[in-house]
């Protein structure tokens, strides 16, 4: 009998375990995906889809064209049963199904952090997936061409304001590139000037990263006209704006936030060990108690051999090298190689900054500008696992041409509720 293994989730982590035991030893295993859809969504790209210059498509790599061995089961697991080696989920039309597995792996990802603030949950949205990236961007446009027929001063200024929450890289990256899409928008309407606020609790851009490319971040968005609101966060929010902490109210019909993620909630009911929401592993990617069941990714909360007590951080760089490693150990699990232990020195971080800008510090080496933005595409499009001349060509497009600004309309509100991980949440009145 092959053995069977079942990997839950086609993003970084599960992708890249299913890549290792396909193209290593596709002959000898059964790999089969659990995932809602065909494809592996390169989320870094997410920003530039929400601002126009990368085709959706483009931000999403078919699974059957770049794992044509690995066996796909559309659907969301909804639990997994331990004793008898089984995976139920949902399938598209709603129909219960389970599969058994020999090996598992969990590779769910995260949701968007939701914070208990006033009306955050009816009013905001998040940038986690292609439906709120498209909707962000119709949003966006949406904004621009009311605010231009808008009777009232006071109207067009709400329209024109847009708001981030959180300046983590999303934060930053979508206040960056969404402020440059407006100004492409607006040149039709040359009366017309939109006001980026990009809200911030702690005193710097970018907390998590070091202080160069926080600085670099701050001065390129304060150089554009984004309002950089440091150590200030949100008190509540309405459907006219936002207030807050500092006291003052912003009426704005637009806020994006991203103020971080927390492990997909559907594991709790998994019956596995987690810490603070991640599952817990040893360094093999084993789950604890479980040598059958391997997590990697944002879900999984794996040992940092480099910085000990520590869980490793919530990144796409660890993820897909977990979900390698995992790979690899479920094969040395059923004897086909030697296993080994997650261990990653980061590479850098990158921080795309629209235009001809960015800042990164790639392999400890501090840069900005046009050099980082070459090497933060350049890396992009190593690190994606497939489209890369579709994306390459988008961004050349974007450089050579006008942006296209068209409303497609595909999206509607009610599909992308800030909290993704409670769709029956009930939405206030919409904007
Ligand atoms: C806008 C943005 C920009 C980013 N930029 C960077 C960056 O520059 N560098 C960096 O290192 N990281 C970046 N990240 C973070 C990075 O994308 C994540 O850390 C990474 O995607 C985590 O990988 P994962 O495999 O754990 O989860 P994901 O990539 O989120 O994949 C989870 C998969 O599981 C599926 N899934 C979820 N629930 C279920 C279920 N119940 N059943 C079946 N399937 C399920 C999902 O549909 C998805 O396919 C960015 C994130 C965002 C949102």
């Amino acid at each position: 009998m092959t053995p069977r293994v079942v990997i839950i989730g086609a993003g970084f982590a599960g992708y890249n375990a299913a890549r290792v035991l396909t193209r290593k030893h596709g002959r000898q295993v059964d790999v089969t995906i659990v995932n809602p859809t065909d494809f592996m969504l390169y989320q870094p790209l997410l920003p530039d889809v929400a601002a126009g210059i990368v085709d959706p498509r483009h931000a999403a790599v078919s699974l059957a064209a770049t794992l044509p061995r690995a066996r796909l089961l559309p659907g969301v697991a909804t639990a997994v049963e331990i004793d008898r080696r089984a995976v139920h989920y949902t399938d598209p039309d709603g129909r219960a199904r389970q599969v058994s597995y020999d090996r598992l792996v969990i590779g769910v990802g995260a949701v968007n952090k939701v914070l208990p603030i006033e009306g955050s949950a009816d009013y905001s949205h998040g940038l986690k997936g292609i439906p709120e990236a498209l909707y962000l961007r119709d949003h966006i446009i949406r904004q621009v061409e009311l605010a231009a027929v808008a009777e009232t001063e006071e109207e067009r200024r709400a329209r024109l304001t847009f708001v981030v929450v959180g300046a983590g890289y999303t934060g930053t990256e979508t206040a960056a590139v969404g402020q440059l899409f407006t100004r492409s928008i607006t040149r039709r309407h040359p009366h017309l000037k939109a006001r980026w606020i990009l809200v911030q609790y702690a005193g710097h851009l970018l907390p998590e990263l070091g202080p160069y490319l926080q600085r670099a971040a701050e001065r390129t968005l304060r150089e554009r006209g984004v309002e950089l609101r440091l150590n200030t966060s949100v008190a509540k929010e309405e459907a006219e704006g936002v207030l807050l902490t500092d006291g003052e109210f912003v009426a704005a019909r637009t806020v994006v936030w991203t103020t971080g993620v927390r492990p997909d909630p559907v594991v709790e009911s998994f019956g596995l060990p987690t810490t603070h929401g991640r599952i817990r592993t040893d360094e093999y990617l084993a789950v604890d108690g479980h040598p059958e069941i391997y997590a990697a990714g944002d879900v999984a909360a794996v040992p940092d051999l480099l910085n000990p007590g520590e869980p490793t951080p919530m990144t796409g760089q660890h993820a897909e090298r977990q979900g390698a490693v995992a790979g690899r150990n479920v094969a040395a699990s059923l004897g086909l190689r030697t296993a080994k232990p997650y261990k990653h020195h980061p590479l850098g971080f990158l921080v795309d900054l629209g235009g001809a800008k960015a800042t990164a510090d790639p392999l400890g080496i501090p840069m900005s500008g046009v050099l980082a933005k070459v090497v933060t595409r350049a890396y992009h499009l190593y690190a994606m696992p497939g489209n890369r001349v579709r994306v390459a060509v988008d961004w050349a497009l974007d450089a050579l041409l006008p942006r296209q600004v068209v409303r497609l309309g595909l999206v509607s509100e009610d599909a992308v509720p800030l909290d993704s991980a409670d769709p029956e949440l009930p939405r206030r009145a919409g904007r």
